[in-house]
């Protein structure tokens, strides 16, 4: 019993810190928000909140605590949520707009994939670990999910961050800017505008492996965060990108284990590579994808 008081007492608070991140990041005009003091029981053995709804006959923004996803224990879910009678429209409206990074990649879930187990819905076959931390889509006979599933016992402010993050992303891509905010010099110069650019961080299996073998470590660096106590953050970085104009390949050839600073300074083109200055290199990176890096630097 003490358990789900936590449980639900910890959704609330998550809750909270996202839509005040939001709002702070200047998102909170794309969504109405929801005041309720209390969270909404889930047919799954959770909770949910709904943060806000982006307008009339539009998705909602929610964020989950439940048991959908693994039956042993609860998970958070973030992402947008229609049920209406309109909600396949609304939920296409969104899927339309999704860029192709941040479309689902994984099989679509549906009723038939669930069961019953005493008063509550489970899935027959739990999530498997690759499914957890990717855009996923659910249609259920009412219900339109899209959203993510984390899946590491990461502290509330590592979720809030990670679900901001996603949101913020979406967001940016359904309204076409990102978020702005202008403020004027103290010294009365004119108007200086600071703008938030979502760069889109999203392991593939390939990054996750160059990832291991550096133990997390960034190449340029040496460093390596530990954002818990002995669990330890890097980035998977393609040297010529995935998708978009550059249409780059998953290979390891292609890839650098990078910290977030270095891996912001690579996605800006703003550091050239030279791998023989690496700090850390254990393994061969495709000379095309070295020269492709460097021939973009140059440009800038
Ligand atoms: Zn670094």
């Amino acid at each position: 019993m003490a358990k789900i008081k936590q449980d639900k007492e910890r959704l609330r608070s998550v809750a909270e810190q996202i839509t005040t991140a939001l709002q702070e990041r200047g998102h909170g005009r794309h969504f109405r928000q929801n005041y309720v003091a209390r969270p909404g029981k889930t047919n799954t053995d959770g909770w949910y909140y709904n943060l806000g709804r982006l307008g009339r006959g539009k998705p909602s923004l929610e964020v989950w605590l439940d048991r959908y996803p693994a039956r042993n224990r609860r998970r958070f879910w973030w992402g947008f949520f229609s049920t209406n009678p309109k909600s396949n429209s609304s939920h296409l409206w969104l899927m339309k707009r999704l860029p192709l990074l941040l479309k689902p990649t994984l099989p679509m879930r549906t009723v038939d994939d669930f069961t019953e187990i005493g008063r509550f819905s489970c899935l027959k076959q739990p999530l498997k670990r690759q499914e957890f931390s990717q855009p996923i889509e659910e249609r259920y006979k009412i219900e339109r999910f899209y959203g993510i599933y984390d899946n590491t016992p990461a502290s509330d402010k590592i979720i809030v961050k990670r679900a901001v993050d996603f949101f913020g992303r979406v967001l940016c891509h359904l309204y076409g800017t990102a978020p702005v905010a202008s403020d004027i010099d103290s010294d009365g110069l004119p108007a200086r505008v600071k703008q938030t650019i979502n760069r889109i961080v999203r392991d593939t299996k390939m990054s996750l492996a160059i990832k291991q073998l550096y133990g997390n470590r960034c190449q340029v660096c040496g460093k390596r965060l530990e954002i818990e106590p002995g669990e330890f953050y890097a980035e998977g970085h393609h040297l010529k990108p995935l998708g978009g104009e550059h249409q780059g390949p998953d290979l390891r050839g292609n890839l650098l284990c990078l910290c977030p600073n270095h891996h912001a300074l690579f996605d800006y083109f703003a550091m050239p590579l030279n791998p023989a200055r690496l700090k850390l290199n254990k393994h061969k990176l495709g000379q095309s994808f070295i020269d492709y890096h460097n021939s973009r630097v140059s440009m800038l």
